[in-house]
């Protein structure tokens, strides 16, 4: 658990915030985008998760923020919000994911690069859907456009759709079967997305005040080399931080990741990444900075 103090944390130094102790959660989501519940459920589950600090990062939306907060204040929740947002980015052909935290979410660079990302999300979906309808689902992109409703559609939404209509037995198989991409095995309604690039992504986010994370390197399924190359690709288009820290990392991969971060002078990040409760992983769940990283959080003093 990663304990909270004034002094690690000196966003919380002011008199109405109360945070003296609590978890530190920067990576969740919500049904703005593929998470299962809505702004105040979330706030909800990470009061009773103890949770003092919350980032909400939804994929390629900010529109979460302004609800979560109205109702913490509404209800003088004891939660410091962070804005954020994960933006999918494409780089060598892989889908990086950076997210950007405590971001003026009104600002134009950031509303803009939210357009943008949101009209190749819409466009994508088209195709998935006329993907889908040859492999006989004809209505898969209605479906998962109403599961989406107003929020980000993601392939989330479509392998939701495959599963609850019984033609998948699990989520993970409608991505192994039709959604997903591993190395060069593209699956049968896999679409190439026309994603912005990391420096898009890291310059809009510091354009808005923020600080961008590479959002779990372990999860690109890179070899070391290529990994390393991402990193470095990373830090030279002015990356802030490595999301050092998931609930499924075991302390070896929680060290190899603080060693990049010593290695390219980058702070460290963590977060859940929290989408629906399951059994795995819950908000602030087993996760605590690795001595010798440099909090993210240094950097919002
Ligand atoms: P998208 O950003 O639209 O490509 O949707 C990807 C989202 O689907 C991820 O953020 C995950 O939450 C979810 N997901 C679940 N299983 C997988 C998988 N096997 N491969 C990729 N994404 C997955
Ligand atoms: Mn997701
Ligand atoms: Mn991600
Ligand atoms: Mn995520």
């Amino acid at each position: 658990m990663a304990l909270l103090s004034t002094t690690d944390f000196p966003l919380c130094i002011n008199k109405t915030d109360n945070f003296s102790h609590g978890r530190i959660d920067l990576h969740s989501h919500t049904q703005c985008s593929d998470g299962g519940l809505s702004p105040q459920t979330l706030i909800d589950r990470a009061v009773n998760y103890q949770i003092a600090v919350l980032a909400i990062t939804d994929h390629d939306t900010v529109a979460g923020f302004d609800i979560a907060q109205e109702y913490i204040l509404e209800k003088n929740i004891p939660i410091k919000l962070i804005s954020g947002i994960e933006i999918s980015t494409a780089w060598q052909g892989f889908e990086i994911h950076i997210v950007g935290l405590n971001i003026d979410v009104k600002h134009d660079a950031i509303v803009k690069l939210i357009a943008e990302q949101q009209q190749a999300r819409e466009d994508r979906a088209i195709t998935i859907g006329e993907k889908l309808a040859k492999c006989g689902f004809p209505d898969a992109y209605n479906d998962a456009k109403h599961l989406a409703g107003d929020g980000s559609i993601t392939r989330a939404h479509f392998a939701k759709v495959l599963y609850q209509q019984g033609h998948v037995s699990t989520m993970q198989k409608a991505f192994d079967q039709y959604l997903g991409k591993k190395g060069r095995n593209i699956q049968r309604a896999y679409v190439k997305p026309n994603w912005c690039s990391i420096e898009q992504a890291v310059e809009a986010i510091h354009a808005a005040g923020g600080t961008a994370v590479m959002a779990h390197p372990i999860r690109y399924d890179l070899s070391a080399k290529w990994l390393r190359r991402l990193i470095v690709h990373f830090q030279e288009n002015n990356g802030d931080a490595l999301e050092v820290v998931l609930p499924q990392m075991n302390p070896q991969q929680r060290q190899t990741m603080l060693n990049y971060c010593l290695e390219y002078d980058l702070h460290a990040s963590l977060g859940s990444d929290f989408h629906h409760p399951n059994k795995w992983s819950d908000l602030g769940r087993n996760l605590t900075l690795p001595e010798g990283a440099k909090p993210i959080w240094a950097l919002w003093s």
